[in-house]
């Protein structure tokens, strides 16, 4: 090339000049712009670098320091691609910075096990195993049975699976913590602020809980509360259903009937003439048991053991009028709640009672004192109790699964009659509670304190 130039050397001088000054330049900027690499994440070129090796190594460093702080396998969530360029050297990434760049353009997600439920996530743990125990114990304590009872079949009422998943850290529990979300369907209870005058049946039914639930998840040894106490009110609604098929055998009593005699010239209490007896059946039964709880029981076949005896009771039918409340007639708070819990059916047209929910078992408790004036079996009322307060109040609690109390007997306010249960035509546990007034019902609500 030289030797061709100095032989034209006096022909073309400007051009020779002009081809030197673009060869020189070429070298120049060759020299200067060097090879480099472009790191793109998500599709988006973030910063240069010289290598793409060393990118490759600080993510993996980086993933290795994760794991080890929080114990368990990452995955990183972005793509990270490289591409070739020319670069000036002033303007690539130094080795050492690079860490803290990526630090903030990258995220590491879990390699977790998600509890779906009807195709919703619900939980993520780290181990899959684990999940599923969580599941199986689920299973097992909601789908226990009672003495004498056999499982024929347990299952979910939902559609539940464990799949793999890449989820934020932030969104992994531990085995407790997706245990109680299961259980008691959340993570973040509410928050309730003890006002003056609340007490903690009067909180438990505004926030349709049970009394129990509050103590137990707020660790209440006693029922007294301060003013401004922050309770956590748990509304417990587990997310699975354990629906479980039994089949079992037990003996139930029969209750006996009561005659009541009427004599005109005795004053109006009641004499017992003739104490009673319950009798006892052995029944058989299929039920259908979900998270628990009866849903539906069906019975296979009985067999009488004992049969019951009447109760026979003397009763006077002078009236003598006992604490007068003028003639407005009902007032609000002459009445105690026979048990507190959430309320599924409300005082209407067809319904002239509350019906209070509860687990089968709870104390029922007599609204005022008075007279048992029926206890025992009334149809689709089931075990039933009804008082007669004497102020022209009487109260029926019916579905019971137990009666406390017999006809005749004197109760005080507060006192355990029977205890609520799902008998007669019920679908669940809960105490139809009525008031009657003067020989009409009336809503409790407007006379419970
Ligand atoms: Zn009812």
């Amino acid at each position: 090339m030289l030797a061709y130039l100095r032989q034209r050397k006096q022909l073309v001088p400007a051009s020779c000049i002009t081809l030197a000054f673009t060869i020189f330049s070429c070298m120049w900027l060759l020299a200067a712009k060097a090879s480099a690499i472009a790191v793109i994440v998500d599709g988006e070129t973030q910063f240069l670098v010289a290598s793409r090796q060393e990118v490759l190594q600080t993510l993996t460093q980086m993933e290795i320091d994760k794991e080890g702080q929080v114990g368990f396998d990452l995955e990183m969530g972005n793509e990270v691609e490289f591409k070739e360029v020319f670069a000036l050297s002033s303007k690539l990434v130094r080795a050492e910075q690079l860490a803290a760049l990526l630090e903030q353009k990258v995220d590491f997600n879990a390699v977790a096990t998600t509890i779906m439920v009807n195709g919703q996530a619900v939980v993520s743990l780290v181990n899959e195993d684990e999940a599923r125990q969580l599941v199986e114990q689920f299973k097992g304590e909601f789908g226990s049975v009672d003495q004498g009872e056999k499982l024929i079949q347990l299952g979910f009422e939902e559609q539940v699976e464990v799949v793999e998943e890449r989820v934020a850290l932030d969104q992994i529990c531990t085995r407790e913590q997706a245990y109680d979300l299961i259980k008691t369907g959340t993570l973040n209870p509410e928050k309730y602020i003890v006002q003056e005058g609340d007490n903690l049946w009067l909180i438990a039914r505004r926030n349709d809980t049970y009394v129990d639930e509050i103590k137990k998840s707020n660790n209440l040894t006693s029922e007294n509360l301060s003013l401004g106490q922050e309770l956590i009110v748990v509304k417990t609604k587990p997310l699975l259903t354990v629906v479980a098929q039994v089949e079992g055998e037990k003996v139930e009593a029969i209750p006996y009937e009561t005659q009541v005699v009427v004599d005109a010239s005795a004053p109006a209490t009641v004499r017992v003439r003739e104490q009673g007896s319950d009798g006892e059946k052995k029944i058989t039964y299929q039920a259908v048991k979900k998270n628990g709880v009866i849903a539906e029981r069906e019975i296979t076949s009985e067999e009488i053991l004992k049969n019951p005896v009447a109760r026979v009771l003397v009763k006077g039918n002078q009236v003598v009028q006992v604490a007068s409340r003028g003639s407005s007639g009902i007032s609000k708070g002459v009445l105690d709640w026979p048990v507190y819990g959430p309320i599924s059916q409300y005082y209407r047209g067809g319904h002239p009672a509350i019906d209070i929910t509860g687990k089968t078992g709870t104390s029922l408790r007599a609204s005022g004192s008075g007279y048992v004036v029926s206890a025992g079996w009334n149809g689709g009322y089931g075990n039933c109790v009804v008082i007669d307060h004497g102020n022209g109040y009487s109260t029926r609690y019916a579905h019971c699964n137990s009666l406390n109390v017999s006809v005749g007997q004197k109760v005080s306010r507060g006192q355990v009659i029977a205890t609520l249960g799902s008998t007669g035509r019920s679908t669940g546990p809960h105490c139809h509670f009525e008031v009657m007034y003067n020989g009409s019902t009336v809503n409790p609500l407007s006379v419970l304190k």
